[in-house]
């Protein structure tokens, strides 16, 4: 609540600023305390999981072709040199699905290793983690030589960086040795389980559900924003250039342009994941190995011996609309 009242506060303010400061003399003298109440210049690398699909199984080729091109046009018109992380494997269960993953190369954006078969690696061997990178980069890489570049990041499918210490710092070794960088997120969501719950609604066509779905994504979207911005402050005391986790799903397709939005008016402007990384923040340690997948704000709070705090929670109607028995 109180996050929702100052957000609702700044820009109430920003708005008064707008439509008065040029008029009066007394207005313009409020200038410099709304502007303090305006959004900070923020920024953020946006990432796609799961590629080419996150989940194909309720979609025919057909429909998986047509919703990657909305997904990629909107993030283009979007203005966001948006990185999406591959999983080779969904590439053999139908022909024709490289070229999904050519629609956003041919859009200029980049690609990422997210390990051919999506295992974790809090179950499995190193040796085997590792092979599982390699076989996941075969059709990525070439599809990026044909641009004059090459994969540099890597996702770690559900987050998990490994079993403890040793094997977490051998595997970073094993990336560098080939070309890679881990590729770390901040902003952690559960946008799939809305995506989950979103598939559902329209696979029975009904749009009065997709849309309400839609739009509590959005607002708890917004809220998680919130919260990893107040956890950087508290954490760093500033709020570091941001990393944020998405899927490749029709709910992101459909409602790019309203996240979009809802960024900018948080102050956001959007950069590619290496810029990001530039952030200093990116050097400090993080010691985590626990089995939960967390923000990278929440390993380095573990580290430091402080709180990694509470993320929001999805809607509890949600929660139901997306439960594995239904
Ligand atoms: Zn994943």
């Amino acid at each position: 609540m109180r996050c929702s009242f100052l957000r609702y506060l700044a820009l109430a303010l920003v708005a008064g600023c707008t439509a008065e400061a040029p008029r009066t003399r007394a207005a313009s003298a409020l200038v410099p305390a709304l502007q303090a109440s305006a959004p900070p210049a923020r920024v953020v690398a946006v990432t796609f999981d799961d590629l080419p699909w996150a989940r194909t199984g309720g979609y025919d080729e057909a429909r998986l072709a047509e919703l990657t091109a909305d997904l990629v046009r909107r993030i283009r018109g979007a203005g966001i040199p948006a990185l999406g992380f591959v999983n080779e494997q969904k590439l053999e269960a139908a022909p024709g699905r490289e070229a999904l993953l050519r629609r956003w190369v041919d859009a200029g954006l980049e690609l990422g290793n997210h390990t051919y078969s999506h295992r974790s690696f809090w179950t499995t061997p190193r040796e085997q983690y590792q092979a599982d990178v390699l076989k996941g980069e075969r059709v990525t890489r070439r599809l990026m030589a044909a641009r004059g570049t090459r994969p540099r990041f890597f996702r770690h499918p559900f987050l998990n960086t490994g079993p403890d210490l040793a094997n977490k710092e051998a595997f970073e070794r094993f990336l560098a040795a080939n070309g890679y960088r881990v590729a770390p997120v901040t902003i952690d969501n559960e946008d799939y389980l809305y995506a989950l719950a979103y598939d559902r609604a329209m696979a029975r066509h009904d749009s009065a559900a997709m849309r309400r779905l839609g739009a509590d994504y959005v607002r708890y979207m917004d809220t998680t924003f919130a919260f990893y911005e107040a956890l950087s402050r508290r954490l760093l005391g500033r709020e570091p250039a941001q990393v944020l986790l998405l899927h490749a799903n029709a709910l992101n397709a459909d409602y790019l342009n309203e996240l979009a939005a809802m960024m900018r008016r948080r102050g956001y402007t959007f950069a590619p994941l290496d810029r990001v990384l530039r952030d200093p923040a990116y050097r400090q340690p993080d010691r985590y190995t626990g089995r939960r997948g967390l923000s990278w704000l929440q390993r380095w709070a573990i580290t430091r011996g402080a709180h990694p705090g509470v993320e929001p929670a999805i809607s509890p109607w949600v929660a139901e609309a997306s439960a594995p028995d239904r």
